[in-house]
């Protein structure tokens, strides 16, 4: 059976993983949040205490690390060896710490063949910051999602105190902006707009819209 690919990359808090999850349903696709993946690893050298400037040590331990994904009732769960962490791993901190360890090329290369693999056995809605530039350039539709930093900063704020985790506005935009130079300056595979992506304001746009507006882009282009 013919397998179909669509990769949504973009800044942090743009809407990628809601967006790429209705997404995904409505096409009857797997979704795919590679950035789960990023922060499981990340969780695993924290807790060995490994800091990515000890490159060495990184380079030894990867190996242990092993990451795999399941779905239960269509949502994502992630295993870092064999251990369910899929509720460790949605935080500020963590996210700022796979940031810290995804320029790292071996942390990369581990990830991106476990998403090639994903993605070669069945159809997929993967998002990222380079799916659409390296892990899938041959995706048949490629999305850039982005939004006014500000408006990332009070998505961000407001499902993080709906969970109750409490949090400052401003710090939330701080980190964000951090974040987002940190990905999009580093060397390798940086966040950036593959030359054939689409780019998607969401802004003013509400998250039904835009995933309607990519479930009318895949049924056009995969003759589904
Ligand atoms: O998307 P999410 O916020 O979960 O990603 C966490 C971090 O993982 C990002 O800031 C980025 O540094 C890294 N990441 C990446 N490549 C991906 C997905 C995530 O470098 N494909």
């Amino acid at each position: 059976m013919k397998v179909y690919n669509v990769a949504i990359d973009g800044p942090a808090g743009a809407g990628k993983s809601t967006v790429a999850r209705m997404a995904a349903k409505e096409l009857g696709f797997v979704y795919v949040d590679t950035g789960a993946m990023y922060r499981a690893l990340a969780l695993a050298f924290f807790r060995r205490g490994i800091k990515p400037e000890e490159k060495e040590r990184v380079l030894e331990v990867l190996p242990e690390f092993n990451v795999n994904i399941a779905y239960q009732d269509g949502e994502q769960i992630v295993f870092l060896n064999g251990e369910d962490v899929t509720s460790l791993l949605r935080t500020q901190e963590i996210g700022n710490l796979a940031s810290d360890f995804a320029p790292l090329a071996p942390v990369r290369k581990k990830l991106r063949s476990l998403q090639q693999e994903l993605a070669a056995r069945t159809s997929v809605v993967m998002d990222g910051r380079d799916i659409g530039t390296i892990v899938l350039p041959e995706a048949e539709v490629k999305i850039f999602l982005t939004a006014d930093a500000k408006v990332r900063a009070t998505r961000r704020f407001k499902e993080l105190c709906e969970r109750g985790v409490s949090c400052d506005e401003g710090e939330i935009l701080k980190e964000i902006l951090a974040r987002d130079l940190q990905d999009e300056q580093r060397e390798n595979s940086p966040l950036t707009r593959a030359e054939d992506a689409i780019l998607v304001d969401a802004s003013s746009l509400s998250a039904k819209e835009v995933a309607e507006k990519i479930v009318e882009l895949v049924k056009e282009r995969c003759a589904l």
